[in-house]
This record gives C-alpha cells, sequence and structure tokens, in this order.
C-alpha cells in the first residue's frame, strides 16, 4: 500500500459537469466509490469539489451569469444539488459527508485557520469525508480565493496532507517544446521554477474559474507543505485509485524535503501579506544561513501599510521572497527604526520596543 496518508483531491467544474451544465452522474459515483475506498484503507480523505456555480446555473437556466448576484444566488442552489448527490454516492459506501465552506477569510487570522483545521480533524476522527468547496453564494470578489485550486492547496496546508491530487481536463502541465514542435507534456518537476510558472501563465480551461497557472501555483504552496501533487486527467478509469498506488499519470510535483510545523504552514502560504520588509545581504545571511531574527539593522525598505502583528514578506534587494513572518512594529514604526541599531529604538521611537523586527520565532523561510 501507498504511503500517502492524508489525500486532498480537487475536482474541476469541467470534469464534474456534462456540456449541457447537468452534474455527470456517473462520475460522481465512481468518485465517491474510489474515496471511499482509500477511507477504508485507513487514509483520511478530502475532497474539494467545485461545479457547484455551474449546475446552480442549469438548475436556474441561466446560460450566463451577468452580475456578482447571480453568481451567488447559483452558487447557493448548486452547492446544495452537489452535496445531495454526494451524499448520497458516499452513503451507498456507507459513509457519512460533510460540508466545510470556505473563503480567504477563514485563513487570513491564526484562528480561523485553527478552527478549519480542528473542524476538518474532527470530521476525520468519525469517518466522515469532508466535502470542501468555497462559500461562493456570500463570498465577494475582495475575501474569494476564486479559483478552487488555490482553495484545495490551502486545504494541504491546513492539514499538512501529503497528496493533492487535482483532476482537471487536460492530461497535465505543458510547456513549450522546441521551435515549432507545440507543447510537451511534463511528466515530473523538481522545481517550480519562473520559467514553468511564466509557460504556464494565463491558460485557462474552459468552464472553471482555474488554468494551469492556478495548478502550478497551487502546486508551489503544497509542494512546500511537503505534498506530492499530481495534475492529472480526471477522466481516466480510476484515476485516483491509480495515482495513489503510484501509477505515473499526468504531471507529478516532487514534495520539497521540509516539513513545516502547523504555525509555520500558516505563516507561509495562508495569511496573505500586508506588506514588504526589503533587507540588504547581511540580513539575508543571517536569516537564511544562521537561523536568526530581523534586525532593524538589516532593514532598507518598508513597503505597505501595516500594523504590529501583521504578516509581512522578507524581501531581498532583487525583490525575492525570503521569508515572511510577524512584524513587531508598524510600517510607519519599521520605517523611523529601519537601518538603526537595536540599542537606538527607544530614543527614536519614544518607548521602548522589541530588539527585533520580526523574532525568529514568528518567521518562516520560503524556500528560495
Ligand atoms: N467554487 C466554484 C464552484 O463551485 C468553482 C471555482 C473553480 O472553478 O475553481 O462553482
Amino acid at each position: 500500500m501507498s504511503q500517502y496518508q492524508t489525500i486532498v483531491v480537487k475536482v474541476g467544474t469541467s470534469t464534474l459537469t456534462r456540456e449541457s451544465g447537468e452534474l455527470d452522474l456517473n462520475y460522481m459515483r465512481s468518485l465517491a466509490q474510489q474515496l471511499s475506498i482509500l477511507r477504508r484503507q485507513g487514509r483520511d480523505v478530502v475532497l474539494v469539489t467545485s461545479g457547484a456555480i455551474r449546475a446552480g446555473m442549469k438548475r436556474l437556466g441561466l446560460s450566463k451569469l451577468k452580475t456578482m448576484r447571480e453568481q451567488q444566488a447559483a452558487a447557493a442552489v448548486g452547492q446544495g444539488l452537489l452535496m445531495r448527490t454526494y451524499a448520497e454516492f458516499f452513503r451507498d459506501e456507507g459513509f457519512t459527508t460533510g460540508q466545510v465552506l470556505l473563503t480567504r477569510n477563514d485563513f487570513t487570522n491564526r484562528e480561523g485557520f485553527l478552527n478549519a483545521r480542528n473542524t476538518l480533524l474532527t470530521l476525520f476522527e468519525h469517518r466522515v469525508i469532508p466535502i470542501v468547496n468555497e462559500n461562493d453564494s456570500v463570498a465577494i470578489e475582495e475575501i474569494k480565493f476564486g479559483d478552487n485550486d488555490t482553495l484545495a492547496a490551502q486545504v494541504v496546508a491546513l492539514l499538512d496532507a501529503d497528496l493533492l491530487l487535482l483532476l482537471t481536463d487536460v492530461a497535465g502541465i505543458y510547456v513549450p517544446a522546441k521551435k515549432g514542435q507545440g507543447a510537451r507534456l511534463m511528466r515530473e518537476v523538481r522545481e517550480i521554477t519562473p520559467e514553468l510558472e511564466q509557460s504556464a501563465g494565463g491558460s485557462v480551461s474552459g468552464i472553471g474559474q482555474g488554468g494551469m497557472a492556478t495548478k502550478v501555483a497551487a502546486a508551489r504552496v503544497a509542494t512546500n507543505c511537503g505534498a506530492t501533487v499530481v495534475v492529472v486527467y480526471g477522466r481516466e478509469p480510476n484515476v485516483v485509485l491509480r495515482v495513489v498506488e503510484g501509477e505515473p499519470l499526468g504531471t507529478t510535483f516532487l514534495p520539497r524535503p521540509r516539513r513545516l510545523r502547523t504555525r509555520e504552514r500558516w505563516l507561509a502560504f495562508s495569511s496573505p501579506p500586508a506588506g514588504d520588509l526589503v533587507v540588504d545581504d547581511g540580513a539575508r545571511e543571517m536569516l537564511l544561513k544562521r537561523g536568526k531574527s530581523l534586525l532593524p539593522v538589516g532593514v532598507l525598505e518598508v513597503r505597505g501599510e501595516f500594523s504590529s502583528g501583521d504578516v509581512v514578506r522578507v524581501l531581498d534587494q532583487r525583490g525575492r521572497e525570503l521569508a515572511r513572518g510577524l512584524t513587531n512594529y508598524s510600517a510607519e514604526e519599521a520605517q523611523r527604526i529601519c537601518g538603526r541599531h537595536s540599542d537606538e529604538i527607544e530614543a527614536i521611537l519614544g518607548y521602548p520596543g522589541d530588539p527585533e523586527v520580526i523574532h525568529r520565532n514568528n518567521l518562516t523561510l520560503v524556500e528560495v
């Protein structure tokens, strides 16, 4: 039996629905059967499903969505249809399902992140199959992930899952082959390079919100959390079981070897940063090689508006992200003390403050 213990399976709208917009019941049944087999083997499985908006449109007889409100209404209708259908198929297999609807807001603060994590872990304890989607019927643009590839990667970060399967309507990730030869399917990705990100950029598959770019971005987060990621044609027979057993299908992104703790995963990937601190090469060295905190003396530039306690990015002079962390100082304070020694802080601000801008315990290195 393969080693994967916690598995997140994401299925896209175009895989789940027929051309007419109706839910593909045979497909959903097969998915429920495959996930149930994994569950019976003692693994924890989460299904991240799209298709709510499309199914709702069909039911409401809408061929196009003109407004956000219409989209929200379609999602409200479609989400119910989705859940009812899944619940029935999983019940046939002897399993109960639980609906978990999330938005970006749930990940912004640490309490939200831990709440969502605890809910999923408790569902596992009760042998329930969690079915996750974005809370589309209330989420407005500003607080939305917008696509379920991103959401699925966040679920990996929540659970420290070891496999993320993105079931889609193409065979995997393609990159341009040599001149005039069309595109080449990548079988294995060891490192997500800027070139790969760029060549995946922009391509959006038919009906859903995601595309190759969101898949590569999702793979970056999930592999950094220590998960293997497989992007694969979702209609391949028994695709979930075959991938879990190690059959090389689609594109496999290999995990980064390090394991992060829950807090580090939240810091690095789940909380949207409120600003940036650009640091000099000395500070870069201290952070990356020596495992030290970030001191004001190494900060060259402060960008954005943030308060103390917010998550900020740490960038080097070339603009590469080195780390994320919780800042002890607001942007305005950081501006005043940057480039100065810690023992000058009290004289500059007029009150004593922490010697570090970001303490090591509140900092996660982002792989560079
Ligand atoms: N949450 C959306 C839905 O259920 C799908 C988002 C996506 O296509 O990635 O319709």
